[in-house]
């Protein structure tokens, strides 16, 4: 199929006339010509001009089986000759949906045996949000409505979604965030920890979450939502007081929690959730992405038996989507999730390659523009600094350094993204340590030429 598209400039032109993109600077982006991606096998992308690209970002975080498994193919055909679509609603269902709950219930922590299905990640946790608000009123304390979460946190771009996360350039557009939610600060000790040992930065920031519940009335406040790690705001990796803190609190006052698992999932931070790499047990996880590796969308809420319960003695929950438990997306799924288990994929991304990246990812440290590297399993950042030692920040706005950076390590054929002045990587599960190995000359090489343009312009 690549070799009978139109030539690249032409595409290009028609991108930028017709196609709007996400989160992109669209007059930018019509300069400058979007690369245009059109085949992808194993961890390597191939764009329209030939070039051969490792992609250290698994697409959007999602690939984790990698590109080109015939097996989620020829399972998609074969149900959509079968069964193309029916709806759960009015009392029906279908069996990839059946199967895959099943499974989901299976591979869950804890009593997180229901699931609810749904498109995305964002509409999952829009559902996440009318649920817990629905749980309260059926447990008759309808006025348990406002849920906590944290600034730099991301949740999605759905009004509920987008208000939930702690982006404040999102909240800036379209009236954000809507009533009943709250913010608390993350706890990212590289930029936020002054002075603290990291241990004390992250009981502080849990203990946050107290102090909010305390100022509002436990009464008032039905759920505590965020991401086991952070993905989008930078890959922040918690210091380890900070989740037991959480868990405690959450469990002190009755708040349930959810863990937003839709980059976390699947095998991404070494086990099959990032719960429990982190050490905690949610209430409500948000599920996406690798739930069917990117193949094709869907998104589920996993839920404990008690909410489950609650529910089912309660008025019918008044809400759903067209595309729930879609037949052709569950059974991509299941087959999704029987490859990376009976395959052994996420087995060896926590026991062997992970341990291997982090090893090669932290010895980056060793390059004068890296401060602190973090990574826990398949996810890790770098943090871009002018002095270690202090933890600086340049003085050009914050995001130019990691922007050009990004620019190299594309102009290298690594898709690396940025974050402000984090350099971040979340490769698919199946990467090989050779593979690695590349990764990591790759952006050597990029943060190199980041070091002389800083010096050239004098700018470090
Ligand atoms: N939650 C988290 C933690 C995410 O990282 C994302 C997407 N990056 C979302 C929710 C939203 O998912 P989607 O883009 O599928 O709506």
């Amino acid at each position: 199929m690549s070799d009978n598209h139109l030539p690249t400039a032409e595409l290009q032109a028609l991108d930028a006339a017709h196609h709007m993109h996400p989160f992109t600077d669209s007059a930018e982006l019509a300069r400058k010509g979007a690369r245009i991606i059109t085949s992808a096998k194993g961890v390597w992308l191939t764009d329209s001009d030939g070039e051969v690209i490792l992609d250290a970002m698994a697409g959007l975080w999602c690939v984790n089986i990698g590109y080109g498994r015939q097996e989620l193919v020829d399972v998609a055909a074969r149900q959509m000759l079968q069964l193309p679509f029916y709806n759960t609603f009015f009392q029906t269902s279908t069996v990839p949906a059946i199967m895959l709950a099943k499974r989901l219930a299976e591979l869950a922590p804890g009593d997180l045996n229901h699931v609810f299905f749904n498109g995305s990640g964002s509409d999952s946790n829009d559902t996440n949000l009318r649920m817990v608000r629905h749980y309260w009123a059926a447990k008759g304390q309808p006025e348990r409505s406002i849920v906590i979460s944290r600034w730099n946190g991301y949740h999605g771009s759905t009004m509920g979604a987008a208000s939930l996360g702690g982006m404040k350039g999102m909240h800036a557009q379209g009236g954000l965030p809507i009533p009943g939610i709250v913010h608390i600060d993350q706890p990212d000790w590289w930029s936020e920890g002054g002075d603290m040992t990291p241990e004390d930065f992250g009981l502080e920031r849990a203990r946050q979450l107290e102090t909010k519940i305390l100022e509002l009335g436990a009464d008032k406040v039905a759920a505590f939502i965020a991401e086991p790690v952070q993905g989008a705001g930078g890959v922040i990796v918690p210091p380890v007081t900070y989740w037991p803190e959480i868990q405690r609190i959450c469990k002190q006052y009755g708040i349930l929690l959810i863990a937003d698992e839709v980059i976390t999932g699947f095998g991404r931070t070494g086990n099959w959730f990032g719960c429990q790499t982190m050490g905690f047990t949610p209430d409500i996880m948000t599920c996406a992405k690798g739930i069917t590796s990117g193949y094709i969308p869907l998104g589920a809420s996993i839920v404990s038996d008690e909410i489950f319960n609650t529910l089912d003695a309660a008025d019918e929950f008044a809400h759903g989507y067209t595309y729930a438990g879609h037949p052709v997306a569950c059974a991509v799924a299941l087959e999704n999730l029987r490859l990376l288990d009976e395959d052994g994929i996420v087995e060896r991304a926590g026991s062997e390659i992970a341990p291997y990246l982090k090893e090669k990812w932290e010895s980056l440290t060793d390059h004068p523009l890296v401060g602190e590297a973090k990574i826990v399993g398949l996810m890790g950042s770098i943090a871009l600094t002018p002095n270690k030692a202090t933890r600086a920040k340049f003085a050009s706005p914050t995001g130019t350094v990691g922007y050009y950076c990004r620019e190299r390590c594309f102009a290298n054929n690594l898709v690396m993204r940025h974050v402000g002045d984090r350099m971040i990587i979340s490769p698919p599960l199946i990467i090989t340590k050779a593979e690695i190995d590349i990764l990591i000359d790759r952006a050597r090489l990029s943060l190199d030429e980041t070091l002389a343009y800083l010096n050239a312009e004098g700018l470090n």
